[in-house]
């Protein structure tokens, strides 16, 4: 039984969630303890206890432990079962967050799959629906399966109240991805999103983007989103280049100006333009799963984060990769995930 101590690295819920992604591509049962040691609040919070119970439905898994607060769970998968699948938080915990846990088993599952996800799609530090449905989803359609992803409605803290479909058509087997190059600069946007808040919020947001990286009014959208259960804001900038599309975002907060919020997200694009990495450091911890998953794959990126750091160590318990991490010029690195004999 592989055991995972879930206070190492990062000590998060990223643990607990590549887990139970990982025991369901291989089939392999394992106890996690210590979960989620190295937050405030540690063990599973409802956010964690979805993506538990959502992975035990996709597998028809025995597990033990699966309550709030628990910090020691037991997971043991049997057959991936894609189809038709429902998966609600119930709070404004993020449900993009479940979707990475049970995505990777539905890839090369028997047929296809159509997932229903609510509870939290905008939430600070989690992938925001447009980063995975442009950044992330498009990259993993290039391992061989089909995947669209459609929002019905956004779901903001506290509220939540979100929703979106996911449909996969899976492929055999994933093909290996190698990203070294963002060739050139195809398209770049601005899109800000107001919920129940004055669009002034979004048009002030938009105004720092033209002015600090000098981008015209035909590259910047508002909307306003009437159908969100409650209050938010989130501003997504998109770089598309010839070989990856990514999206950095930021999170409207109370007490905090709309001009500091986009001020922060241009300064993550600008360090992006200028390290000319095709990877960002999001995309970069998201990719290693699927990349050992298929076997092979390397990228460009910026120095590793401690998630990155902490998702290798879990990948390599799970899978027969080596994976590579090797630093070239300043802020440019090298990743190659290798499968070993
Ligand atoms: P905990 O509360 O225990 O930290 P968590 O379950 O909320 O855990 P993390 O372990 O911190 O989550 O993992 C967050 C994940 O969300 C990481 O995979 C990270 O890459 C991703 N992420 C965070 N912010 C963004 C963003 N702006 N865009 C895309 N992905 C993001």
């Amino acid at each position: 039984m592989i055991v995972i101590d879930g206070s190492r690295g990062e000590g998060g819920g990223q643990i607990l969630r590549s887990s139970l992604a990982l025991s369901l591509v291989t089939g392999q049962p394992f106890h996690i303890v210590k979960v989620r040691a190295a937050r405030a609040r540690p063990g599973l919070m409802p956010q964690h206890l979805t993506a538990v119970r959502a992975a035990a439905a996709i597998g028809g898994a025995r597990i033990e432990g699966d309550h709030i607060g628990s910090q020691s769970l037991l997971f043991a998968p049997r057959t991936v079962k894609a189809g038709r699948h429902h998966f609600a938080v119930g709070t404004a915990g993020s449900c993009t967050l479940v979707l990475q846990t049970v995505l990777p088993s539905l890839l090369t599952a028997g047929s296809s799959s159509e997932i229903v996800l609510e509870g939290g799609t905008h939430n600070p530090n989690a992938p925001p629906f447009e980063f995975l449905e442009r950044a992330f989803l498009p990259l993993i359609g290039r391992m061989g399966p089909k995947i669209t992803a459609t929002l019905q409605r956004p779901g903001f803290y506290p509220a939540g109240g979100g929703r979106f479909t996911i449909s996969i058509e899976p492929a055999s087997r994933l093909e290996r991805l190698d990203i070294p190059e963002r060739g050139n600069i195809l398209n770049c946007s601005a899109h800000a999103v107001v919920a129940r808040l004055p669009r002034e919020i979004a048009e002030r947001e938009l105004k720092v983007v033209r002015d600090r990286l000098n981008w015209s009014e035909k590259c910047c959208s508002v909307e306003e989103a009437a159908s969100s259960s409650g209050p938010g804001n989130v501003l997504c900038i998109e770089i598309r280049s010839e070989h990856i599309t990514e999206v950095f975002t930021g999170f409207g907060e109370r007490g905090v100006r709309a001009e500091h919020v986009a001020s922060e997200t241009v300064r993550e694009v600008e360090e992006y333009l200028a390290a000319e990495v095709p990877v960002g450091r999001y995309l970069a911890d998201q990719l290693l799963l699927p990349m050992a998953q298929a076997g092979g794959g390397s990228f460009r990126t910026f120095a590793p984060t401690r998630h990155a750091t902490t998702s290798v160590g879990i990948i390599s318990k799970f899978l027969p990769v080596e994976i590579a991490m090797q630093q070239g010029a300043r802020n440019k690195w090298e990743i190659r995930v290798t499968k070993t004999p």
